[in-house]
């Protein structure tokens, strides 16, 4: 990895400014999960206590370049002083005069950096007007790197730059899931589509001993291989791809995990009467809603055998129980081999991390990424142009 952290900077006097992600859900003027700002406070706080000033420039919402008060920044720094428990000044307009008065060692906060239109077209001039403001760059905002804006990309280019503590994690965690991992490594992908998710299992696919597919995107797979699988979600026009990354993990010595058995209802509700069948025997009248136990079984058994495991998507509908079983049972598999310290567990992804929460089983994870995007792009084997900018 060539890019730098903390521990390369010398902080002590410096302006430093601190790309993070604050976009955190706000209802009538509250922040509802202060989760992101959470994740912040130990770059922030390392910043201050090696005698630098720390200037947070973040985004929120979907200004798209124009000056939209419903979402200023204004309203997070509350929450943002709460987390840091230090004083947080808002600079909502001329910044340069602003920052010129702050007291060494003091937290700031930049307004809105997205109602300014230079900000998403990376625009130089707006990323030489933010770099103006600081002597070091710092860029802690993972789940922002994969676009690149003058926040996160410009900037870069314009200090001497490195990634924050909440950066670094994330970058070692996924490098230790698929840039070199311990093998053999299994890939769970579930979710509603194969169209979707293309891209990640192309890439998985090279580079996993095993690939698990489950959710409503096995059913393409189910469906290419001429199983009937009934009202299921299945994209039909996607068996010829379904067909072609079976084929290419056959000569690449990947071996995909289709399910073996499913659990079908007839309805799409909590509750719904339900019963376990062979995956090529889906009535033609039930939907496929989650995995069946043996699959289950199986998959334990080869999460055994492996010494990483990557997961995006869940097995099954998991919103409305009781299909939520098999991605339960995988979740707690994976908790209890991480927490014995024979699996090293990566997850990602909106659905994901939600399920792996209610499931209980996210905290023993090695690492949960909330970024989303990024994470998704990382994953698909793609170049985070925020990422590259700092190994400039
Ligand atoms: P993530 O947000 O973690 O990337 P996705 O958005 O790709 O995950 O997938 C989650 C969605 O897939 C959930 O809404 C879930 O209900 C749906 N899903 C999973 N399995 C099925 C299925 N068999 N039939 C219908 N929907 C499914
Ligand atoms: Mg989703």
């Amino acid at each position: 990895m060539s890019w730098k952290t903390l521990d390369d900077m010398d902080l002590d006097g410096k302006k430093v400014l601190v790309r993070v992600d604050i976009n955190v859900p706000v209802e009538d003027g509250t922040v509802t999960d202060d989760t992101r700002i959470q994740r912040i406070v130990p770059t922030v706080h390392e910043i201050l206590e090696r005698g630098g000033t720390a200037i947070l420039m973040a985004h929120f919402g979907r200004p798209k370049g124009l000056v939209v008060p419903e979402m200023s920044l204004g309203q997070i720094a509350p929450a943002v002083e709460a987390c840091l428990a230090r004083k947080v000044h808002f600079i909502d307009g001329n910044y340069g005069a602003r920052i010129g008065e702050l007291e060494p060692g003091s937290v700031a906060l930049l307004e809105n950096l997205r109602f300014n239109p230079g900000e998403e077209k990376n625009d130089e001039g707006f990323a030489a007007r933010l770099a103006s403001l600081g002597d070091i760059y710092v860029n802690d905002a993972f789940s922002a790197a994969h676009r690149a804006h003058s926040s996160t990309e410009a900037i870069a280019r314009l200090l001497p730059a490195c990634a924050g503590r909440l950066m670094q994690a994330e970058l070692r965690a996924l490098e230790t899931a698929l840039g070199t991992p311990k093998r053999p490594v299994v890939a769970v992908v579930g979710g509603a589509k194969v169209s979707t998710k293309l891209e990640l299992l192309a890439n998985l696919v090279e580079k996993t001993d095993h690939l698990v597919i489950g959710g409503g995107m096995a059913n393409t797979f189910l469906a290419a291989q001429g199983i009937d699988v009934g009202k299921s979600l299945a994209e039909h026009d996607m068996t010829d791809t379904a067909s072609e990354i079976l084929e290419k993990a056959k000569s690449v010595g990947c071996t995909i995990h289709l399910p073996a058995d499913v659990v079908v209802a007839r309805e799409f509700e909590a509750g719904a009467e339900n019963e376990t069948v062979a995956a090529n025997a889906c009535p033609a009248d039930a939907m496929i809603l989650d995995a069946g136990p043996n699959t289950v079984k199986t998959l334990e058994s080869v999460f055994e055998t492996c010494e990483t495991l990557i997961w995006n998507g869940p097995l099954g509908a998991f919103e409305i129980p009781p299909f939520d079983t098999a991605t339960n049972a995988a979740a707690a598999k994976a908790a209890e081999l991480t927490k014995a310290g024979k699996l090293i567990s990566v997850a990602g992804g909106g659905d994901t991390v939600a399920a792996l929460n209610v499931s209980g089983a996210a905290e023993a994870f090695t690492y949960i990424s909330t970024a989303g995007g990024a994470f998704l792009e990382w994953m698909e084997g793609k170049t985070l142009l925020g990422v590259a900018a700092l190994e400039g």
